[in-house]
């Protein structure tokens, strides 16, 4: 079942997706060759809790009963898709990398990612974080009172594919709210027909993975971090969005002035 949130539930999803926004402005203008994927989860842990918000993805629980997740932030550097580690590995000149963050603050959840590159980036690079980014805002322009959920997936799909990338199918984007991870699941790619008609106060994180190569992945040894088979670049963007009469608001998105 969906659970739809009241007015006063969206305003506190916004202030928790406001502090995600923050945050991963912070993290972005730190992100230069030589710091560390460590400091950076440093960083996001301290904002957190200075703001007396929860970083959820610290200690989340294995899906399949291995170790607990050990960051704040998810670090996934070029090839790496999703659920990168922080670690104490430098950035280089020319990498990409994405940071994923989620807080709880009181009592409702916020979750986005942003990709970055690191210095100067080879213009291929540049250009699949860009594509990414469109597809993300593409999909949210379908998360309209009346679409069926697939529309938004299509859109993502159709976005990245025009543009030669493919869209990682084993992750998705899901529901949210007094949880991080609330049904329904947003697959970025499908039907427009398939999937629950949209309503007015679903709140929903929508987050594509596009892939330069297949859209095949596996885990590595660390149990944690997802990287592409080929071994060909990833970029990945989120955003926590509420659907509202007039349309999508993007939760996470910078308001003017903060
Ligand atoms: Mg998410």
């Amino acid at each position: 079942m969906i659970r739809l949130k009241s007015e006063d539930e969206i305003v506190k999803m916004r202030a928790a997706g406001q502090l995600v926004a923050r945050v991963l402005q912070i993290l972005k203008r730190r992100i230069k060759p030589g710091i560390t994927t460590k400091a950076l989860n440093a960083i996001a842990e301290s904002e957190a809790r200075k703001h007396n918000a929860i970083p959820v993805f610290k200690n989340y629980p294995h899906p399949h009963g291995g170790k607990p997740f050990s960051g704040a932030i998810c670090t996934s550097v070029n090839d790496e898709v999703v659920h990168g580690i922080p670690c104490s590995n430098q950035l280089k000149e020319g990498d990409i990398i994405s940071i994923d963050f989620g807080v709880i603050l009181n009592g409702y959840a916020g979750d986005a990612a942003i990709t970055v590159p690191v210095g100067k980036v080879d213009p291929e690079l540049l250009r699949l974080i860009r594509v990414t980014e469109e597809a993300l805002l593409k999909g949210i322009a379908e998360a309209k009172v009346g679409n069926r959920l697939g529309k938004i997936s299509r859109a993502l799909q159709e976005h990245a594919e025009t543009h030669g990338y493919s869209v990682v199918r084993d992750f998705v984007g899901h529901g949210i709210g007094q949880e991080m991870h609330e049904y329904p699941p947003v697959p970025n790619f499908g039907r427009p027909d398939r999937g629950p008609v949209l309503k007015a106060g679903m709140t929903l994180a929508i987050e594509p993975m596009l892939n330069i190569g297949t859209f095949d992945v596996y885990t590595k040894i660390d149990e944690w971090t997802v990287a592409t088979k080929d071994g060909t670049a990833s970029a990945h963007f989120e955003h926590t969005i509420a659907i509202r009469e007039t349309g999508p608001e993007i939760l996470t998105m910078l308001e003017p002035g903060r």
